[in-house]
């Protein structure tokens, strides 16, 4: 299916009917253990020289009814799906670095990889260098003789900031730099990093693969060698499978994933522009945006579309909450990438408990709110926010 629009491949992606006594939609298989034929089965199974399935950690038909859809889907060659987006980041790191190792990040990022990442400087003396990401040069000043792994986020949380994945991929290449992108806020729909020449993408398929704000689950997704020696490392020693139930919510999401990713494309250009026009915005970070920084990267690797995430910065810690407060079809939370409308007040919210000096640092203003534009009425959303950013 190579060839496939994305919205043909969303629907059919990793269909296998023959294997499922023809269910269309694949069966949940609740089970952990798998019977041998025979002795010899079991042996050539266990040592991987047949392909099937022994015990529930190690894999399971529906979870790779799931694995095949993405990989299909961001157009590589395996997938390994995970029990949150965490379990992906871990496992990539895990299987492309060890001690005495280092890696080059973005200096503004998905938060928890972050202080995953110091997590690993202190524990497993594996360090990193964070860098300004929307300059792919600062990627190959940062090499050291150890360098093993360029982290990728783009567009980032939650500042919407854009990396120029094909030119990071080029500098790592010449380095022999193994590199992963973080593609949980574009989506394949939107963006297709392994076509960019990276070696793998990891997703948090509890946003935007999932969509429904009802699932917590991971995937890394990208070239075998990487993917399978996560399936057979990482994921094996550390756990963090996938529950056959979750796959199948996964799979079931995918479906609709590119009729989602269009509206929430097309509501949030939209939104993005309202707010650029008004007078009680400061700042708008929307990659589709003439006025975003990296736009025209953007719009060479972002084929699909921008994403459903915008940030906003209305000055004040006071303003911010004044908006947080008065929304009222869009809800208060901190996750993102659903059907609903969400938004969150980053200095009272998730960044409450650090120091202002150590959250305006990380490119976090006062008056920064991050938004996820879901797949509602655009007017409906835009007369809402309207109406709050009135009481301001
Ligand atoms: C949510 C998120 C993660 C972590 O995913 P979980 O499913 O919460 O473990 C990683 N990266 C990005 C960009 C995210 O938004």
């Amino acid at each position: 299916m190579g060839d496939r629009s994305m919205y043909t491949k969303a629907v059919h992606a990793g269909d296998d009917h023959s294997s499922h006594y023809g269910a269309l939609s694949v069966p949940i298989y609740p089970a952990s253990v798998f019977a041998f034929t025979d002795a010899d089965e079991g042996a050539a199974i266990h040592n991987e020289e047949k392909d099937g399935y022994y015990y529930g950690r190690l894999g399971n038909p529906t979870q790779r009814a799931l694995e095949t859809a993405v990989a299909e889907l961001e157009n590589t060659d395996a997938a390994l799906a995970l029990a949150s987006g965490m379990a992906a980041v871990s496992a990539a790191i895990f299987t492309l670095v060890k001690s005495g190792e280092h890696i080059v990040a973005p200096q503004s990022m998905y938060a928890t990889t972050t202080n995953f990442l110091h997590h690993l400087k202190e524990r497993f003396d594996i360090e990193t260098t964070f860098v300004d990401a929307t300059n792919a040069e600062n990627y190959r000043a940062a090499i050291q003789p150890n360098t093993k792994l360029f982290w990728i986020e783009t567009p980032t949380n939650p500042l919407v900031l854009v990396t120029d994945i094909e030119a990071v991929t080029a500098i790592a290449r010449e380095h022999g730099i193994a590199t992963v992108a973080d593609n949980t806020f574009a989506t394949p729909f939107n963006q297709r990093p392994c076509e960019l020449g990276v070696d793998a993408v990891i997703h948090s398929a509890t946003k935007y693969l999932g969509g429904h704000s009802d699932l917590t689950a991971g995937v890394l997704v990208g070239k075998s060698e990487v993917v399978e020696s996560a399936r057979h490392g990482a994921n094996k020693f550390y756990g963090g499978n996938i529950a056959p139930q979750v796959a199948w919510l996964v799979i079931r999401g995918i479906k609709t994933l590119a009729l989602r990713m269009e509206r929430h494309n097309s509501n949030a250009f939209a939104i993005a522009n309202m707010l650029g026009d008004h007078p009680k915005v400061e700042a708008v970070y929307y990659p589709g945006l003439e006025s975003h920084p990296n736009h025209e990267i953007a719009k060479r690797q972002m084929p699909g579309g921008y994403g459903g995430m915008i940030g906003l910065d209305l000055g004040t810690v006071e303003a911010g909450k004044i908006f947080a407060n008065s929304v009222r079809l869009c809800t208060l939370a901190t996750s993102l990438g659903g059907v609903e409308t969400i938004l969150q007040h980053s200095a009272s919210m998730t960044h409450a408990t650090i120091s202002r000096e150590d959250r305006l640092k990380a490119g976090i203003t006062d008056g920064l709110i991050r938004l996820s534009v879901g797949v509602e009425d655009v007017n409906d959303l835009i007369d809402d926010l309207t109406q709050a950013l009135d009481k301001i």
